[in-house]
């Protein structure tokens, strides 16, 4: 089985699916909700294993990471890919299949089509006029879309990914400010980005990095993945310590890492 293997001062060993093209150099020094899609944590052989996925279907291909830490030998690593080869290959097809099912569904942005926006669905109107530059605007449950006549997918996809940035940035600085009062932490900057394969991450220098596709997601979806974030400025790992802060804040986290889970194709189809 082909993977890629990443060495890192981390703890235990940890298999996941990662889109293509999402290799960053300081991912050691990150964390990321990349696990909240699926997370579970095994013992064998006295060590604390954890597999993660993503669950979360692109367009480019996935392939299967391998991070463990250093003073695993080879070996044993080895062997326990292929303990976990049914799961492996059960996870794959999986995420096949929901990418198969978010392309089908995707709209192609003309009126009428619905898109989400805080979890809730808001219709397409597609406004072409001569010489227009492209503005959108939410009215109620509609989502206007002025573009010049000659606009193409692309150009509204565009268009529309420029608008739920702008959105997502306003909405979760004002989220996370109003959280980290309550967490006591300070941070320093909110970037949005387009992580392939991560819904939010949490920099050493404080920074919060949020997936602006999770602005489409339910609000308390929302809400979990920057208490997510926020707590691991206390706290950067996934220790038992961590998740009762998370908890503390959010007590039906593991209902909005399902949904996450569950869902996160909803949020790929622009
Ligand atoms: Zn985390």
């Amino acid at each position: 089985m082909q993977y890629q293997l990443i060495r890192s001062n981390r703890k235990s060993i940890a298999i996941s699916f990662e889109r293509d093209g999402n290799f960053k150099k300081n991912r050691v020094r990150e964390t990321g909700t990349a696990s909240e899609t699926e997370s579970l944590t095994l013992e064998d052989e006295g060590l604390t294993l954890e597999e993660e996925s993503l669950g979360q279907p692109g367009y480019e291909g996935l392939h299967l990471v391998v991070k463990a830490p250093y003073w695993m030998s080879p070996g044993e690593i080895a062997s326990f890919v292929a303990s976990k080869r049914e799961w492996i290959l059960a996870t794959a097809k999986r995420l096949e299949r929901e990418q198969r099912k978010a392309m089908a569904g995707r709209p192609r942005l003309e009126n009428g089509d619905t898109l989400d926006y805080l979890g809730e669905k808001r219709t397409l109107s597609v406004i072409r006029e001569e010489r227009s530059r492209a503005r959108v605007k939410c009215v109620m449950d509609r989502l206007l879309l002025w573009v010049p006549y000659e606009a193409d997918y692309e150009y509204k996809r565009a268009q529309l990914e420029k608008w739920y940035r702008r959105e997502a940035l306003q909405i979760f600085t004002q989220k996370a400010e109003e959280y980290a009062l309550i967490l006591q932490v300070g941070f320093h900057e909110i970037h949005i980005k387009d992580q392939k394969s991560r819904w939010g991450s949490c920099s050493g220098r404080k920074n919060l990095n949020f997936n602006w596709r999770l602005i489409m997601a339910p609000e308390p979806v929302c809400d979990y993945v920057i208490i997510h974030e926020l707590c691991h400025l206390r706290f950067m790992d996934h220790s038992a310590d961590f998740w009762k802060l998370v908890e503390s804040i959010c007590p039906q986290h593991e209902q909005y890492r399902r949904w996450l889970r569950d869902h996160s194709g909803s949020l790929y189809v622009i």
